[in-house]
């Protein structure tokens, strides 16, 4: 199945930074108007700049916490810091970008009747007890964390949408997005795909933090774009939570032994103390994206791997 949407006017907050940028680029191919939004606080103009030029791309800086007063007919909803390095820089901002984000974001598909997705986290899950993660889980979240302020303001932002959905018929769709991977992830975001290939072209030791025995499942950044655009295309009643990710899952030991093969790095492993409340593990359930998208990833890591080095390599070594 290939979606195509043709002339609509779609708002992306959070549309400077890595996925946003992406699902930014996808929309015009795809014959939309885009309404970009950021406040520039992870993310770049650098990340849209090749777009600022086309006819149908509109860029906006603005934080998404303040309410915002435009027209369009879809929105996607992506403002929020995803590293857990940067969410944690100013947490109480964090929590406010999600929750009065979404309070914002939920009025203004309200007053205009558009559809509108949320860019919900596997984090939703926390520490999961249930493993792989189906939707049905409700999580092992430590609520006075420091990761709280982003999976308690993820979560809050679920039942948010959920309850302008119950309460006032508003047409939305939750998709849980698992760490998703790939070019234009900053240099110094400090997630670990980044951390990895940066230190492994520099040639400095590679971060485990802890043992490194703990799982991520991780997705290609353009397979996930491609479940995002068919998941808003379903019929209303599809409203998910839906989990989209790779059900692919690696040891941050093998991460890192692979990202030194496929850079011919030089690069020692050093093991680091592990953050408090890191997930030990964490693998997506994709049955409802595979039912009801009939999506799942196409790229697998090696590959996904090599085309996000080759874009390390080319933009800063
Ligand atoms: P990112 O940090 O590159 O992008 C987030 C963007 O939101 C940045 O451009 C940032 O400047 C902007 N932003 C932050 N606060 C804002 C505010 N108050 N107002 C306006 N803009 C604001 O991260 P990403 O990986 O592209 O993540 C995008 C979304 O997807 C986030 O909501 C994140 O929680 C979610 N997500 C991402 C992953 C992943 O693995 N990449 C996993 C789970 C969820
Ligand atoms: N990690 C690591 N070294 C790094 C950065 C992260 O070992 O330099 C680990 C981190 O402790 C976690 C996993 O990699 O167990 C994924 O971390 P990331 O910050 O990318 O995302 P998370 O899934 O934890 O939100």
């Amino acid at each position: 199945m290939h979606v195509r949407s043709f002339n609509k006017r779609v708002l992306v907050t959070g549309g400077a930074g890595f996925l946003g940028s992406h699902l930014c680029e996808r929309l015009l191919e795809n014959g939309c108007e885009v309404l970009c939004v950021d406040n520039y606080f992870t993310g770049s103009r650098n990340n849209v700049v090749h777009l600022l030029k086309h006819p149908n791309f509109e860029l906006m800086r603005h934080d998404v916490t303040l309410p915002l007063y435009v027209e369009v007919d879809e929105i996607y909803n992506l403002a929020c810091p995803a590293s857990p390095v940067h969410y944690q820089h100013d947490p109480v901002q964090t929590t406010k970008t999600s929750v009065h984000g979404a309070i914002n974001m939920l009025g203004l598909a309200k007053r205009l009747g558009a559809r509108i997705l949320q860019a919900s986290t596997s984090e939703v899950y926390g520490d999961p007890s249930v493993h792989p993660q189906p939707e049905e889980y409700w999580g092992n979240v430590n609520p006075i964390g420091p990761r709280a302020c982003y999976d308690e303001g993820k979560r809050c932002a679920e039942t948010l949408f959920f309850d302008y959905n119950r309460q006032h018929g508003l047409p939305i769709k939750v998709v849980r997005i698992f760490n998703t991977y790939g070019p234009r992830m900053h240099p110094n975001d400090g997630r670990v795909v980044s951390n990895f290939i940066v230190q492994a072209l520099k040639g400095e030791p590679i971060t485990i933090y802890g043992d490194g025995q703990q799982t991520r499942s991780f997705c290609f950044v353009d397979d996930l774009i491609e479940g995002f655009l068919r998941f808003m295309e379903t019929p209303e009643a599809v409203t998910g939570p839906i989990n989209l990710g790779n059900p692919g899952e690696f040891t941050m030991l093998e991460l890192a032994e692979l990202t030194i093969r496929l850079t011919g790095s030089r690069s020692s492993i050093v093991y680091q103390p592990l953050p408090q409340d890191d997930p030990k593990q964490r693998q997506p359930d994709i049955s409802k994206a595979r039912k009801l998208l009939s999506w799942e990833p196409a790229v697998p890591l090696e590959e996904g791997l090599r085309r996000t080095i080759d874009y390390f390599r080319s933009r800063f070594f």
